[in-house]
């Protein structure tokens, strides 16, 4: 009889499991204070109430004022708004500058921006998959306009200098927006310390909804409105407030910055294990990303391999991993983030991604390793 086994998820930098806290934090809004928060009357007192402390909740995560979070349906708004909303509240030909391996909210943002007339600038990271502070001064003028580079790259996990890229653009007068999808709930993430002045962050990388994300937008700084309609959102995104999902993110986000250390060190030691068992089992890899990556994000190139046929037999074997961008699975065999790292490519074919989280096991290291030594060897 064929036993089957438990299923191994190691996707995490596609998406996370919901918070259990969390998923309790919303039931109410849903099935009894269902009110809509922009309304007078007093069944909408109470979401309107939540609606507040969430925002709270969600600016002391961040370090940042309740009046600078706006809540959006996730990463991909929260990365068009941005580079948008900035280019079009200054229409100029000054110029945006971004790297080639940005998510494709920023990257197809910015091909939309040029179609309408702006310039934008792509930089190559190096070959750790780093923008450099040297990369940026070579690129920026006292043109550029906004400067948006991701926090941690989601296939490699690479964090970037923020903060020294963030100076080099006010320096230069531009505004400085960061993707920080795959790090916020994951790292620490103050943006008074970084100096950003917009940041963009998504519930379901950080345990909580999928469709939920916000915008922080630093006061001072002039953005068009993103949807017009009604006048949520401090009257620059319309639409009525999607209070369950709010008080679920807020509530995810607050639990994982409150257990932001074990979690860490727990989802740093499966990684390490998983490096060990691989290097203990012979099986020959390349790690990518270079030194400073984010927790439990771990992109393995195996020379002359199939990164999708691994993908395809791990499945089999039920274990999720990925072979790089969830976005991009359906499309080329590599992805733009492995080319702008110019990978040989035999290696960039034969690349994955495992991303660990804090629901992993050391059980689920020992699998995903001997899973891959049955493909690899
Ligand atoms: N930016 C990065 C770096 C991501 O990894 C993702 C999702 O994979 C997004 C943006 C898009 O976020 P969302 O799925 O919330 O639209």
């Amino acid at each position: 009889m064929r036993i089957m086994r438990k299923h191994i998820y190691a996707d995490n930098a596609a998406t996370t499991k919901l918070d259990i806290q969390a998923f309790e934090a919303m039931k109410p809004w849903m099935l009894e204070d269902y009110g809509n928060a922009s309304q007078p009357y007093t069944f909408s007192r109470k979401p309107k109430e939540a609606l507040k402390q969430a925002r709270e909740t969600i600016a002391e995560c961040i370090n940042a004022q309740p009046e600078e979070i706006y809540f959006t349906s996730g990463g991909t708004e929260s990365d068009n708004w941005a580079i948008k909303g900035i280019a079009f509240s200054n229409y100029s030909h000054r110029a945006t500058i971004t790297s080639a391996f940005e998510h494709h909210a920023v990257l197809h943002s910015c091909e939309a921006i040029e179609r309408l007339g702006c310039p934008v600038a792509y930089m190559w990271p190096d070959k750790n998959g780093v923008v450099t502070p040297e990369k940026l001064e070579a690129y920026i003028t006292d043109q550029t306009l906004l400067v948006s580079v991701m926090f941690a790259n989601n296939e490699l996990g690479s964090i970037q200098p923020i903060q020294d890229l963030c100076r080099i653009a006010h320096t230069h007068g531009a505004l400085f927006h960061t993707d920080a999808v795959q790090a916020v709930g994951h790292t620490e993430v103050d943006v008074k310390q970084l100096d950003v002045d917009l940041l963009s962050a998504s519930a379901h990388k950080f345990n909580g909804p999928k469709g939920i994300g916000f915008l922080y937008v630093r006061k001072g700084v002039t953005l068009l409105p993103y949807a017009d309609g009604g006048a949520q959102e401090f009257g620059i995104r319309a639409g009525t407030e999607n209070v369950a999902s709010i008080v679920g993110m807020a509530a995810a986000l607050k639990t994982n910055i409150e257990t932001l250390q074990e979690n860490q060190a727990r989802v740093r030691s499966l990684e390490k294990a998983l490096l060990v068992k691989m290097n203990a089992a012979g099986i020959p890899y390349v790690r990518n990303g270079g030194e400073h990556t984010l927790p439990g994000i771990i992109s393995l190139s195996f020379d002359g391999k199939d990164g999708e046929a691994i993908l395809h037999r791990m499945d089999l074997m039920g274990i999720s991993i990925s072979t790089g961008s969830a976005c991009d699975s359906k499309n080329a065999k590599i992805s733009h983030v492995l080319q702008a790292l110019r990978m040989p490519e035999s290696l960039a074919k034969g690349t994955i991604r495992i991303s660990l989280g804090k629901d992993n096991t050391q059980e689920d290291v020992d699998e995903i390793v001997s899973s891959l030594r049955r493909i690899i060897l």
